[in-house]
């Protein structure tokens, strides 16, 4: 049961729904976000509703059966849109494009990026500062140094940003400098994180675990909700399965069931989605028309030189191939 509460409500009224919730055998949780709150009640018990219907200080009453409720659209129909500022959303109903490299690795590299974006009217670049790699021994990225140098760049551009956070520690480190926080495939679990990102208010965009279901990511994105981040974007980013032609398997099936299951913006990486550079492109065009909000690619002016993921980065003609065709995409699906 998810209680949307006033936002007027007094102390003692907010007591008195929990009392009541909790005498019909459920387990209460408040949860205060930037956007309103809430009073969580998890339990079987069948009762009649009314029962907490007509308490003072409560705006709506949903049965949601999920385990995940606040993210559901069990509750919530209208879709969220989140908004990065400068008029740029996700969400909104258009397409919402991000690229950049999979590392950011120079001042040159993040110069011809941002040009490049603002070529092709994109307005919003990633990278990683704080890279995940397999190996030890693989580059792991420039650090808070980098992302400094590179938000100082992106906002005289005005580009927005996206990067990879990794730990609790970093998102202090991080936090003046980007514009949403990325949390990667490895990271999806990493519970601590997610409190932690459910306590600021920036945006947070959750990717789908190497081998985690929709139940586990929608479960995640959870987490940060009930801590009081409501400003959310969901990834599908490719699963391991037993294919070996490509890194990962695009999950496109993904899409249209996450758009229905949940309100929160879907956005769809094909480069780590397949992991080869020549299927980015299809796998792009067909997660737009499966319904997603927005896709993230990988980009480089030298992409054989990419300090990483080289094998599946686009070039910078590539790019603006796949954004040229990717709004026509669009603009077909939404025409239908
Ligand atoms: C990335 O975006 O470069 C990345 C490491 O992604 P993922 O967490 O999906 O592997
Ligand atoms: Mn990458």
């Amino acid at each position: 049961m998810l209680i949307q509460l006033n936002q007027s409500i007094s102390i003692e009224e907010k007591e008195k729904i929990e009392g009541v919730v909790a005498a019909l055998g459920y387990k209460t949780t408040p949860v205060k976000t930037q956007v309103g709150e809430y009073v969580i009640g998890i339990g079987k018990k069948d009762f009649d509703i009314r029962q907490i219907g007509r308490l003072p200080g409560i705006t709506d009453i949903h049965r949601v059966s999920d385990d995940y409720k606040l993210v559901s659209r069990k509750w919530k129909v209208k879709r969220t849109v989140i908004d990065l500022g400068d008029g740029v959303e996700i969400g909104n109903g258009s397409l919402s494009i991000m690229a950049g490299p999979c590392s950011i690795e120079s001042e040159e590299q993040i110069e011809a990026t941002i040009a490049h974006l603002i070529e092709n009217k994109v307005s919003i670049m990633r990278g990683g500062v704080f890279k995940p790699r397999s190996s030890p021994y693989a580059f792991r990225g420039l650090g808070a140094e980098g992302l400094k140098l590179w938000a100082s760049m992106a906002r005289a551009a005005g580009i927005k940003i996206i990067s990879e956070v990794m730990q609790v520690s970093q998102v202090e480190e991080m936090y003046d400098y980007v514009d949403v926080f990325q949390v990667g495939a490895r990271n999806t679990q990493n519970f601590n994180l997610l409190d932690e990102l459910g306590h600021i208010d920036k945006p947070v965009m959750i990717k789908r675990g190497i081998s985690g279901t929709l139940e586990e990511l929608l479960s995640s994105a959870e987490y940060v909700f009930s801590g009081g981040n409501e400003r959310l974007i969901l990834c599908e980013r490719g699963i391991r399965t037993y294919e070996k032609a490509s890194r990962n398997t695009m999950d496109v099936n993904a899409i249209p069931i996450l758009k229905e299951k949940t309100h929160l913006p879907v956005i769809a990486d094909p480069s780590h989605g397949v992991g080869l550079r020549q299927y980015v492109e299809p796998i792009a065009l067909a997660s737009i028309m499966a319904g997603a909000d927005g896709i993230i690619y990988e980009i480089h002016q030298q992409p054989e030189k990419a300090f990483s993921d080289a094998q599946q980065t686009l070039d910078f003609s590539e790019s603006q191939r796949l954004v040229e065709r990717a709004r026509k995409v669009f603009e077909l699906r939404e025409n239908f």
